[in-house]
């Protein structure tokens, strides 16, 4: 009998079942397999596994290596799924618009997406019962490309389900769990599709269904797309159609979470329950509050959703009428003001009033957001608003490359079971200098490689020099305006000097989405194309086109140095400079958002962090700002760089390297993250 004919389908069965669970999506090993059966369909399906199962290389299948491989990943892969839940930790829905798991599932726009994926993954690894609540944007966010003269562009490419590992939804009674919610007076059917996030569920509910009348079938297509109206629709399906989808599933989770205001419709059908079982409106209200929690995630105005009478009127006159609640009062749970008939309903109101806890995203955001929302509590000093925060982190399995993986593993041992651990990390002080400089120099050649590349494929082709010995900058993130891209440019011969500096030039690397509707970024991306191309840059600068993960995993991987540059304290936190310190990356960045807690003096560089930038105007805070992030790189960083010893190793940069990774995976990984929700804000305490 032949082994190798039967070997095969075995290991396309167990391939095939691991596809099907974007687990594999922080398994390194797992996606190298994937590529390997099929590497052309993997690059075209931005790396999807299921893509390469069509048409298998029979070849590798019948390697006894390949299958060898399989078997360790598969053996992984079960006893991760069967390892036993947290038996102290609540049950949890968590809600949030987007989500980013993979490049391949572009079910996000940025930050928020990135941030609610690793939530999901951490809870998966830490035995966290959760299930989540999302949509099914089909078309996600958009692709992004530039045209000739340097502007963004966009295009949307429709999601694939059937290479997706996303399934329909079926309910306890085997068929299809579809639910039905009120757009105005519509009543539509909602659909749902499930995918498997290790051991979360996350379900994401779809208006594309039969029955739906065609002009909001495509609703639920695209993120952060259409105008107001088609936004407070959207919001009515997660929210409300979100917790019925729950119910249809037998489920009555202890705590729902709502991450950032857009899911917080939710509470209105909490309350609809409670009324409905009998309680009085204000036991009702108090019931919804004891199962809710809420985070916020940004002090720009324009992130938090508004409602005017209206549109709210338009919307919610049905359901009003159905709690016995006129419109103008259940308007008020989302007004400041109660009772202000001027005042629109705003989405993030509702979630503080209607949840037992409220959170930014760091220390610095929580005190901005006490401000930001102390009308809610009048008569408490500021200080005494109940919003704490709960710094955000990233799941660094997910964003951590293979070689700095296969590094920390060689020479610091098992460091995924030990990621919350501060003394594990701590023995990265100890790591022998030349080894970790070459360790950075292969990893920044291997982004470079990828760079290359990518700038010569994508539509505005680009033929940068990048040079694998040269002090590399990145800089990567949505380009809204407060982000302030170009900002080392603002004097522009300045920064051109040092760049094109012939014994110690820098070289920089940017991507970036802006919003479709946002011609102030498109500006700043319009401006960064024109400084690659100034004719002293000589190929040092790069825009690579359509930022999306597998772009910041190759940047945060490949930079000397994470570039952040936001006007303070607009940053609630970001997160892509946490995850460069597990490739010896330094951030050099405004002292804003989760900075001011990493920033030790000895890990990296941090600017403005004075509180006098309260009393400046824009111009002004931009101008400082540019000053001393100009003064900084020219004084401190490239000096550092540059400074190499007999042996060709920078000793002071190397340390800060090494004082980088000692003292920031552990505190800015998800899983603390998600251990502090536990510990702090899902468990109840006092009651
Ligand atoms: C990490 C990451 C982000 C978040 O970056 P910020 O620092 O919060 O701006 C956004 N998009 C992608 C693709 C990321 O990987």
């Amino acid at each position: 009998m032949n082994l190798q004919a039967h070997a095969g389908p075995q290991v396309l069965d167990m391939l095939s079942e691991i596809a099907g669970n974007v687990w594999w999506s922080w398994s390194p090993e797992a996606l190298d397999l994937f590529e390997r059966l099929d590497p052309a369909a993997f690059a075209r399906s931005r790396n999807n596994p299921l893509a390469t199962l069509a048409d298998p290389d029979p070849e590798v299948l019948a390697q006894a290596s390949f299958r060898e491989r399989v078997e360790r990943v598969y053996s992984e892969f079960r006893t991760d799924l069967a390892a036993p839940l947290d038996p102290g930790s609540p049950r949890v829905a968590y809600f949030c618009m987007e989500y980013a798991l993979h490049e391949s599932l572009p079910l996000y726009s940025g930050g928020l997406g990135v941030l609610a994926g690793d939530h999901l993954k951490s809870a998966s690894d830490l035995g966290i019962p959760l299930v989540a609540v999302g949509l099914f944007l089909r078309d996600g966010y958009f692709t992004q490309y530039f045209d000739e003269v340097g502007r963004q562009q966009d295009r949307s490419d429709a999601l694939e389900t059937g290479s997706s590992p996303l399934v329909r939804t079926v309910g306890p009674d085997g068929e299809l769990a579809r639910v039905r919610v009120h757009l105005g007076d519509t009543e539509v059917t909602v659909g749902s599709w499930t995918v498997q996030v290790g051991r979360t569920t996350l379900h994401l509910l779809d208006l594309d269904e039969e029955g739906t009348p065609a002009e909001l079938r495509d609703l639920t297509h695209r993120l952060y797309q259409g105008g107001m109206e088609a936004r407070i629709r959207k919001e009515i399906v997660l929210g409300i159609g979100g917790v019925r989808l729950l119910r249809a599933l037998g489920l009555s989770p202890d705590v729902y979470h709502m991450n950032e205001g857009h899911c917080a419709f939710l509470t209105l059908e909490l309350l609809r329950e409670e009324l409905e079982a009998g309680l009085d409106r204000d036991d009702a209200v108090a019931k919804v509050r004891s199962r809710t929690v809420f985070t916020t995630h940004t002090p720009v105005p324009a992130g938090h959703d508004r409602f005017d009478y209206e549109l709210f009127e338009a919307s919610f006159g049905s359901m009003a009428r159905s709690l016995g609640i006129p419109v103008p009062e259940l308007m008020d749970l989302g007004r400041i003001h109660p009772g202000d008939p001027g005042e629109p309903f705003n989405m993030t109101v509702l979630g503080m009033r209607m949840a037992r806890s409220s959170n930014g995203v760091s220390q610095l955001h929580g005190a901005v957001s006490r401000h930001m929302w102390h009308d809610l509590w009048p008569g408490r000093p500021v200080e005494e608003v109940p919003v704490g925060h709960v710094t955000n982190g990233v799941h660094l399995a997910t964003w951590t490359s293979r070689a700095a993986s296969e590094f920390l593993t060689t020479h610091l041992g098992d460091w995924k079971a030990n990621q919350m651990e501060a003394d594990f990390w701590a023995r990265a002080r100890n790591l022998p200098d030349e080894l970790l400089w070459a360790c950075r120099r292969s990893l920044r050649e291997a982004f470079l490689d990828f760079a290359h590349r990518r700038a010569g494929e994508q539509t505005l082709r680009q033929t940068p020099r990048l040079d694998p010995d040269t002090l590399t900058i990145g800089f990567a993130r949505r380009f809204a305006t407060y982000k302030r891209a170009p900002l080392l440019f603002r004097d522009l011969p300045a920064a051109i000097e040092l760049i094109s500096d012939d014994t110690r030039p820098l070289q920089l690397v940017f991507a970036g989405k802006a919003h479709p509707d946002d011609e102030g970024g498109k500006d700043l991306i319009q401006e960064l194309h024109e400084v690659t191309r100034h004719p002293d840059v000589n190929g040092r600068v790069v825009f690579l086109e359509d930022y999306d993960m597998a772009i910041g995993r190759a940047m945060v991987a490949g930079c000397d140095v994470w570039l952040n540059n936001p006007r303070r304290p607009m940053e609630a936190s970001g997160t892509s400079g946490q995850k460069v310190a597990v490739h010896g990356g330094l951030n050099l960045a405004i002292a804003d958002g989760w900075w001011p807690e990493g920033y030790n003096g000895s890990n990296g560089w941090m600017i403005g962090e004075d509180e006098s930038s309260a009393h400046l105007s824009e111009e002004e805070q931009d101008d400082r700002d540019a000053r001393l992030l100009l003064e900084t790189l020219r004084a401190e960083v490239i000096p550092t760089f540059y400074e190499q010893d007999e042996w060709g190793i920078p000793v002071r940069w190397v340390a800060r390297m090494k004082e980088a990774m000692a003292t920031l995976p552990h505190a800015f990984s998800s899983h603390r993250m998600v251990r502090d929700y536990r510990d702090t804000i899902y468990l109840r305490h006092g009651a």
